[in-house]
């Protein structure tokens, strides 16, 4: 269970996202649902979150504007007191052959992949550090270990979060607090939608588990992350992707 534990879901109106932040109301902790634009759907989460009893508020705050995030923080802070729990999920792409992606292509999915895990983890670490059971959860993808046609951008977004996870847990490890990796593979989510559907069957053919991912098989594996049974795992990717080679 994660009583007493608080936990931040940045981008988690829908998708993914949403998923962790029902499995962790579901399993006792107090939520913060992060979004930039979807309020309906992070209001939504929140009422999903408490019909299920647990405990949860929605906070707008764009990941990739530092005041935006300290205004969240603050925020958290004021309702929770402190935070345990820090899920960087929020992400998007903007996908192109890389001899059409323009310099504003790359800096935006840059700015929030990127900049929003420092972001938000540069004002939640000392929360993290302090708490008995700290715990940040990067969520990358098997695109960060592959490469994928048409994703330069988005990529190198997801392999960096390796190098910073392992450090981030190599700086972390003395306070007993752990970071790690959750690299998945194709979810159904808006974000698959968006992948034309011939290339959705070029993909599902590379899974050997022949199905994509739903949002439920990666929020296990966060809940997991995010309890007591993981507190002797820092610094790894766990790969969530029905059994793609990397
Ligand atoms: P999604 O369905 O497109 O949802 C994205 C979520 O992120 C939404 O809640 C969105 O909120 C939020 N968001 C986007 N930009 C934001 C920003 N600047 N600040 C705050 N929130 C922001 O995406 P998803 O498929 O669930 O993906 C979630 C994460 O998993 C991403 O990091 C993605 O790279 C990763 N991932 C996805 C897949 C996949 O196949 N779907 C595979 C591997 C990894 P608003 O609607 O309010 O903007």
């Amino acid at each position: 269970m994660l009583e007493d534990q608080t936990c931040v879901v940045t981008g988690s109106s829908r998708g993914i996202g949403r998923g962790i932040a029902e499995e962790l109301g579901s399993y006792g902790a107090d939520v913060v649902v992060n979004y930039r634009s979807s309020e309906a759907a992070a209001h939504e989460t929140v009422e999903a979150i408490e019909d299920g009893g647990g405990n949860a508020i929605a906070i707008q705050g764009d990941v990739a504007e530092y005041e935006e995030v300290e205004a969240m923080c603050d925020q958290v802070h004021d309702t929770f007191g402190r935070v345990d729990v820090l899920v960087n999920n929020a992400g998007i792409t903007i996908d192109k052959k890389f001899e059409n992606m323009t310099r504003d292509d790359w800096q935006t999915v840059v700015e929030v992949n990127l900049g929003g895990v420092f972001n938000c983890t540069h004002c939640l670490f000392d929360d993290i550090k302090k708490s008995s059971d700290g715990r940040l959860i990067n969520i990358s993808s098997v695109v960060g270990q592959q490469g994928n046609y048409g994703q330069a951008n988005y990529a190198t977004t997801k392999s960096g979060l390796f190098g910073f996870t392992r450090t981030l847990a190599l700086e972390l490890a003395s306070t007993g607090s752990t970071a790690n990796c959750v690299a998945p593979g194709f979810v159904e989510t808006d974000m698959l939608e968006e992948v034309p559907e011939r290339v959705q069957q070029k993909i599902l053919d590379r899974i050997p588990l022949n199905r994509f991912a739903t949002v439920d098989d990666v929020a296990g594996i966060v809940r997991f992350l995010a309890g007591p049974d993981s507190s002797y795992m820092t610094g790894q990717i766990l790969a969530v992707n029905g059994g793609m080679e990397w």
